[in-house]
């Protein structure tokens, strides 16, 4: 017999039961036939090793939508797994719409591949940052239902401290987050909190052992640049 036909070659990579008893022993015999089986194998496999079978077999909408169309599928037809399946096998041997689909289960895979790579990269180029220490910040009694979390991390050999507020805010006058010495003797201004959430660099020469709590205040614009004494939030760091 002729070599395999390259859609049935690639059905069989897929693990599709398709192969007839002749091309079981031509792709037994042939090296050039086993080698393109075992490459389109490879790619399947990198494909399922990183989206799963799922991935392969649930392409988003848009994906259905396309090969729906170009099939001629009636609209109505349900873009489940079982349904991509059934067309992969119901399309007539060697015909161009399922050599069509194929391509597109194929791009599917490869764009799970891609995306994923690309998220690793991002994900190792950017430092990880560690959590060192934890606050729950409780609303002072002139601020009720206030209430926050900080996060201290450390990242690139560096502190920060990240905080969230949910409180009713007044129009007027700015937020400012502090660090305050655990028995009140000192405090240190982080910045300005514009909005509900903030990241704060933490000086170096700040020593955590004794700066361990965390407040947020309530300012007046144009006021003392010292701590207004209306704190809104505050909380003490705990190691995470
Ligand atoms: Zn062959």
């Amino acid at each position: 017999m002729s070599h395999i036909d390259p859609d049935v070659a690639a059905l069989i990579a897929m693990g599709e039961p398709v192969a007839t008893p002749a091309e079981r022993t031509h792709l037994a015999e042939c090296a050039s036939c086993a080698a393109e089986v075992a490459a389109l194998a490879r790619t399947v496999a990198v494909g399922r090793s990183v989206g799963g079978d799922a991935a392969l077999l649930t392409p988003p909408p848009r994906v259905w939508d396309a090969i729906s169309s170009e099939l001629g599928f009636d609209e109505a037809v349900a873009p489940e797994p079982a349904a991509a399946q059934h067309a992969v096998r119901r399309g007539s041997r060697g015909s161009r719409p399922r050599r069509r689909l194929l391509l597109a289960l194929v791009g599917a895979a490869a764009a799970v591949v891609i995306v994923a790579g690309v998220w690793t990269s991002v994900s190792l180029l950017t430092p990880r940052p560690q959590i060192v220490a934890e606050a729950t910040l409780d609303g002072f009694p002139s601020w009720q239902g206030a209430a926050g979390e900080a996060v201290l991390e450390k990242v690139d050999g560096h502190r920060r401290v990240v905080v969230t507020l949910d409180a009713s805010v007044p129009a007027d006058g700015y937020r400012e987050v502090w660090l305050i010495a655990s028995d009140g003797s000192a405090l240190v201004s982080l910045g300005v909190l514009d909005g509900a959430t903030g990241e704060f660099a933490v000086p170096d020469d700040v020593d955590l052992s004794t700066f361990t709590l965390v407040d947020i205040s309530q300012e007046e614009t144009g006021g003392d640049p010292g701590h207004s004494g209306d704190s809104i939030v505050r909380g003490e760091l705990t190691a995470a």
